[in-house]
C-alpha cells in the first residue's frame, strides 16, 4: 500500500485530499499542527469507513515539529506539501515585516524543510512524486499582464512566497530529473475555504482532485510543472 503525507490536512483543501487518496487505496498520514485537530480529523475519515490513516503532528514552521515528524514513520511514497497560510488580505508593500517572515516561514521555508526531512524516506520508493501547492497567484508571467483576470488581485506576501515555492520546485525536480521522481507544483484554484473566508468559486472536492492527480502521476508523467485549476480554466499547465 503507498503512503503518502499530506500537510495542513485536518480541513479544506489538504483534508479533502486525503479523503480522496484513501478511496483510491493510499495509506495517509494526515498532518496536522494541532493534535485535537488532527485526532478529530482522522476520527471523522474513520467514521467514514476510511481506516488506513493517521495522524501526524506537524507544525511546517517550526523545525522541531517537522524532524520529530520525520522520525517517526519509515516509509513514504508521496509528500503533499499543502499547509499554507496568507498573511491577511488584503496586502500591500505597507505589510510588516514580522508578516512576511510569518508567511515565508510556512509556505516557503517550511515546504523546503519537510522536504528536507522526507525526501530520503521518498528515494526508497519506487514511485516517489512531491506536489507543491501553490497559487495562480504565484505566476509571475501572468501577474505582470494587464489582461489577466487575476491581474489586480495582488498580495505583497502571498503571492511572492508561492512564487518562490515554484521556484524551489523548478530546482528540486532539476536536482531529481534522473529519478523517478515526479516534483510538480500545483494551484489547486480559487476554492470556497476559510483561507478566503469561503469567497472562492470552486468546491474542495474539484481543488483536492487536481492535487491527487499530481500526486499519483504514472512513470510518464510530467515533472517540474505548474498546473492550475483555475475555474474557467481547469487543469491546464500555467506559465512561471
Ligand atoms: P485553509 O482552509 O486555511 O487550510 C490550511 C491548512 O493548513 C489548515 O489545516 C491549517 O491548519 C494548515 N496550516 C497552516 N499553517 C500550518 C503550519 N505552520 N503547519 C501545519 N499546518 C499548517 O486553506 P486551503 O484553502 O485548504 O489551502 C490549502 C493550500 O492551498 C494552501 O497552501 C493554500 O495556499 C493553497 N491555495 C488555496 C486556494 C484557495 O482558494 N483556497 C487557492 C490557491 C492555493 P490549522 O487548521 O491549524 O490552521
Amino acid at each position: 500500500m503507498k503512503k503518502v503525507l499530506i500537510t495542513g490536512a485536518n480541513k479544506s483543501i489538504g483534508f479533502e485530499a486525503a479523503r480522496q487518496l484513501l478511496k483510491q487505496g493510499y495509506f495517509v498520514y494526515l498532518g496536522a499542527r494541532d493534535n485535537i485537530k488532527g485526532d478529530n480529523a482522522v476520527a471523522q475519515l474513520k467514521a467514514a469507513g476510511l481506516t488506513n490513516v493517521e495522524f501526524l503532528q506537524i507544525d511546517v514552521s517550526n523545525p522541531t515539529s517537522v524532524e520529530a515528524a520525520g522520525k517517526k514513520i519509515t516509509e513514504l511514497d508521496v509528500l503533499i506539501n499543502n499547509a499554507g497560510i496568507s498573511g491577511g488580505f488584503p496586502q500591500n508593500n505597507s505589510a510588516s515585516l514580522d508578516t512576511f517572515h510569518e508567511v515565508f516561514n510556512t509556505n516557503f521555508f517550511g515546504a523546503i524543510n519537510v522536504v528536507q526531512n522526507f525526501i530520503e524516506l521518498l528515494k526508497k520508493s519506487a514511485e516517489p512524486r512531491i506536489v507543491n501547492v501553490t497559487s495562480g497567484l504565484a505566476s509571475l508571467t501572468l501577474h505582470s499582464d494587464p489582461t489577466w483576470k487575476y491581474y489586480p488581485y495582488k498580495s505583497s506576501i502571498y503571492g511572492p512566497s508561492k512564487s518562490a515555492l515554484n521556484a524551489y520546485t523548478i530546482v528540486l525536480a532539476y536536482e531529481l530529473k534522473d529519478t523517478a521522481f515526479k516534483v510538480n507544483a500545483v494551484d489547486p484554484g480559487y476554492t470556497k475555504t476559510d483561507f478566503n473566508n469561503n469567497m472562492g468559486p470552486g468546491t474542495v472536492v474539484d481543488a483536492a482532485a487536481i492535487i491527487v492527480k499530481y500526486a499519483t502521476i504514472s512513470a510518464d508523467g510530467p515533472t517540474g510543472k505548474f498546473f492550475s485549476n483555475d475555474i474557467e480554466t481547469a487543469d491546464q499547465e500555467s506559465p512561471w
